[in-house]
């Protein structure tokens, strides 16, 4: 049985989240602030987390960073509104999704879907192994060591930046990072570079992509959030 835990303190949203969850036949359980989260999740092992990012006790965030410190258990990030989450520091803490409120409960539910298949149907590997191997997704395919990636078998030219940012998407299919993260792998100078940097070389490889026959909407723009491939 997929036991969620949901740490929501908004009682409302917490008690819909709980229904919603048990009509999925989900063992459930809600904390309704985040000073327990991350000694719970360690002793109990959950499935699934809905993280709240806003929380007395210990906020989301903070949660979600100590939490992949031991555990690669899913965690939804139910972030305020989107013009917010432009103020917080850099989302690259390690959730795979996140959802803005207000959202409506049966969207939750279908991304915890599409999160727990994904998870089910390919257990990552982790970050620090699969440098070794080649990284593929869909038809993209990067070989981190070699330095080179193939669209359908056909390689393509990128540049070392292109491909360090598109070796870190397709590492975690699926997770969603920064720019500012996707900045730091793509330069490792650590100069200063802007968002629209980031943008403007997700523009150069979606180019690439497509133009190799390959299906440039597999990096997918999160608005407010960043980048991830899916
Ligand atoms: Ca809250």
């Amino acid at each position: 049985m997929t036991h969620v835990l949901i740490v929501e303190d908004e009682a409302k949203i917490a008690d819909v989240l709980r229904a919603y969850c048990e009509r999925e036949s989900f063992r459930v359980t809600v904390h309704r602030d985040g000073s327990a989260a991350v000694e719970w999740i360690a002793a109990e092992q959950p499935d699934f987390v809905v993280l709240d990012l806003m929380l007395p006790g210990k906020d989301g965030l903070s949660i979600c960073r100590e939490v992949r410190q031991f555990s690669a258990v899913p965690i939804l990030m139910l972030t305020a509104r989107v013009d917010e989450i432009d103020r917080l520091p850099g989302l690259e803490l390690g959730a795979d999704d996140y959802i803005c409120k207000p959202f409506s409960p049966r969207e939750v539910i279908a991304r915890i879907r599409t999160i727990l298949r994904r998870v089910n149907q390919a257990p990552g590997a982790p970050i620090e192994s699969a440098t070794a191997n080649t990284l593929a997704y869909n038809t993209i395919a990067v070989d981190p060591e070699r330095f080179t990636c193939t669209v359908s078998g056909q390689g393509i030219d990128l540049t070392p930046v292109e491909l360090r940012i598109l070796t870190q998407l397709l590492r975690m299919p699926g997770r969603v990072f920064s720019r500012d993260a996707l900045i730091r792998v793509a330069y490792d100078d650590h100069r200063v570079v802007s968002d629209r940097t980031v943008d403007s070389h997700m523009k150069n490889l979606r180019r690439k992509i497509s133009e190799a026959g390959g299906d440039a909407e597999l990096i997918r723009s999160i608005y407010g959030v960043g980048y991830k491939i899916e």
